[in-house]
């Protein structure tokens, strides 16, 4: 049987309609920046504010231009600055460390472990070196996060979340992004509502969140946010706070409202899609999937799985074997940073000592999107044109010892 899957991996749903009319609504009326408001009316970028914080518990939330831009203004807010070290995770994505560059602070890279998340037995010996952790749940993995926030709350580690892949996820029944001081979401394409570009940052800390707005350049309109912090936080802050302009526009507001409302659902539909690859990649010798502890509940818009300590030559083959039949898959091990998959030893700017264990591990973790426009039936043809590429290659490999 050598099926060919046709799907595209970067091939979102649409905008829903009620988003299209919306986004209409706003491009009639033509009062697209969040500040251009007629009397009595509520900006479309406020409305999301206040409704994502309703959402996800919070206090404060702020719409922003991306959710790099959200990262680099939580940094700011705590105080983060040139010269400044920051902890944050190896196995993660470019805006990441590229967040704590803009802000001209230094990344110093956690390990991860098999289970794709920080590894929290090497994190307890660095916390001594930063007084923040920037903590990426890197591709929707949660690590055990009372765990992590006893450590940090002992080591004095402000913790901030990078949740551009798990919003609406949760550990314990805590939403991600409520764990930390702050917690950052990208709304771009492919994330888990999309407006192309945008970000969300949300926060119970008064000050904190007074800074951020002031920070993405809400010039002294900060009252007519809704879901922010009532104006006398603001009275040294505003003063003492730069504008770098990163605001959100009411088009895109607009457009995310109408899928936040729908996110449990299409989490519940990624979680399916999910479920019928992991079922159909169970017992794979050579193939090892990361384990997914109770106390997680999280949202997969994409997949990975492990070919723990295989040859280099050997993924490959599995890669351009998959690749053949239509079926994309990106590798963390290869030599060159390709796509979206570069690593901690890519980023020069941000040097590391070697980190052999997580080496380890990067070079065996394959990535796969899941979007939503695959039916369940796809996902079925996904997961046996990777279970017989990789049982080919692996048999092969045996053969050869
Ligand atoms: C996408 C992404 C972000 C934020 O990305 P923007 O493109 O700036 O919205 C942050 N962290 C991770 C891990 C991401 O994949």
């Amino acid at each position: 049987m050598n099926d060919v899957f046709k799907g595209l991996f970067t091939q979102q749903e649409p905008i829903p309609d009620s988003g299209i009319a919306a986004a209409n609504a706003v491009l009639q009326h033509g009062r697209l920046h969040r500040y251009n408001t007629v009397d009595g009316e509520i900006a479309e970028a406020a409305l999301l504010e206040e409704e994502f914080a309703a959402y996800i518990g919070s206090q404060y939330c702020l719409a922003v231009a991306s959710g790099g831009y959200a990262m680099a203004t939580a940094l700011r807010a705590c105080g983060v600055g040139h010269g400044d070290k920051v902890l944050t995770n190896a196995f993660t994505l470019a805006p990441v460390p590229g967040a704590i560059a803009a802000v001209g602070a230094m990344p110093v890279f956690v390990g991860v472990t098999e289970d794709l998340v920080i590894d929290l037995d090497e994190l307890t010996t660095k916390l001594d070196q930063a007084s923040v952790l920037m903590l990426s749940h890197m591709r929707g993995h949660l690590c055990d996060m009372r765990r992590l926030m006893d450590m940090c709350d002992a080591a004095g580690v402000t913790v901030i979340e990078d949740c551009a892949h798990t919003m609406g996820a949760s550990w314990d029944g805590v939403p991600s992004g409520r764990w930390g001081k702050f917690g950052c979401f990208s709304t771009q394409t492919y994330k888990h509502i999309n407006s192309g570009e945008g970000g969300l940052l949300v926060s119970d800390d008064a000050e904190g969140m007074a800074r951020a707005i002031m920070l993405s350049g809400s010039y002294m309109l900060f009252e007519r946010h809704r879901a922010a912090p009532p104006p006398e936080t603001f009275a040294q802050i505003k003063y003492e706070t730069p504008n770098i302009s990163g605001r959100m526009d009411n088009l895109r507001a607009a457009i995310l409202r109408p899928q936040l409302r729908n996110l449990a659902e299409q989490a519940g539909r990624w979680n399916e899609r999910y479920g019928v690859i992991a079922d159909g990649l169970a017992d794979v010798p050579g193939l090892q999937l990361p384990h997914r502890p109770k106390e997680e509940a999280f949202v997969a818009s994409s997949f990975q799985f492990l070919l723990l300590d295989w040859a280099p030559d050997a993924v490959s083959d599995v890669i351009a074997r998959c690749a053949a039949r239509g079926v994309e898959l990106k590798w963390f091990g290869g030599a060159e940073p390709k796509g979206f998959t570069s690593r901690y030893d890519s980023w020069h700017y941000a040097p590391s000592a070697p980190m052999p264990k997580t080496d380890r591990i990067l070079a065996g973790i394959v990535d796969m999107r899941l979007p939503l426009t695959f039916s369940l039936a796809d996902c079925t043809l996904i997961a046996q044109i990777i279970r017989s590429e990789v049982s080919a290659v692996y048999q092969g490999q045996a053969a050869a010892e």
